[in-house]
């Protein structure tokens, strides 16, 4: 299966879980949920139940084969601390994530209470990257979640961005990404939603990305922010391609 992902703030994709429910206005128009309906009508096993919440056992041990560092999101088609995975499971996928020293681990989660609640039964290496969605004022609690996480590298995306976020306390955060909705259906993103988020991170010294427009014509749209990429990356990173991002 190929694992390489156009998605521009990693390089390649790991889904030991497939599957979701939708949590929060951010899930509307999920794009895991499209994609899951597509593989499974083209006959794909791995999608044989469309987009309810299955385990995938059989992919657990594919970061072993990738011998060259990678920087892997993790379930980019589910959500690890979704109340359905059980602590056994996602105990197997930091097990892999723990001795995979050679790669960094991404995961994202819409579950930040889960995850408040399970971190301290889990082994934090170096190498695991934590982040939480935050698509609306509403959701900044999450962050809250996550500061309590003893990862070395926290998180925030902020995509899809539907609704002006206008108090942001980036304490204890390395890092801020940001993005419109792309699709049939993709919910505008105002151009000062963006710049505000920007001016927070400027103001709190934490690294910008800003990953794109979206709208339904999301290559179009691009990924210039007032005539400029805006590619930061968190400080304690390997990857090649983001040596190559940082030096662009
Ligand atoms: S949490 Fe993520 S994967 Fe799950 S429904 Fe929401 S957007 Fe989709």
């Amino acid at each position: 299966m190929n694992t390489k992902t156009t998605i521009e703030w990693t390089e390649t994709t790991w889904n030991p879980i497939t599957g979701c429910t939708k949590i929060s206005p951010g899930c509307k128009n999920c794009y895991a949920e499209r994609m899951a309906k597509r593989l499974q009508a083209m006959g794909q096993f791995r999608y044989r139940n469309g987009f309810q919440l299955t385990l995938q056992p059989q992919t657990l041990n594919e970061p072993f084969k990738w011998k060259k560092s990678r920087t892997i999101f993790v379930n980019s088609m589910s959500d690890l601390f979704h109340e359905l995975v059980p602590l056994s499971f996602i105990d197997k996928v930091f097990h892999v994530m723990n001795n995979c020293q050679h790669h960094q681990f991404q995961i994202l989660t819409k579950r930040s209470t889960n995850l408040r609640q399970l971190a301290s039964l889990l082994n934090w290496t170096e190498n695991i990257w934590i982040g939480v969605s935050v698509e609306s004022q509403d959701y900044v609690y999450r962050i809250d979640d996550l500061r309590t996480i003893p990862a070395t590298i926290r998180f925030l995306s902020i995509e899809p961005f539907i609704s002006p976020i206008k108090q942001l306390d980036l304490t204890g955060i390395d890092w801020v990404i940001v993005g419109g909705e792309s699709g049939p259906h993709a919910r505008p993103m105002h151009k000062n939603w963006v710049r505000q988020i920007r001016e927070f991170c400027i103001e709190q010294n934490v690294p910008f990305f800003f990953k794109q427009w979206g709208g339904v014509r999301r290559k179009k749209s691009g990924r210039l922010l007032d005539d400029q990429e805006w590619n930061e990356m968190p400080l304690r990173i390997h990857s090649t391609k983001f040596f190559d991002l940082i030096n662009t």
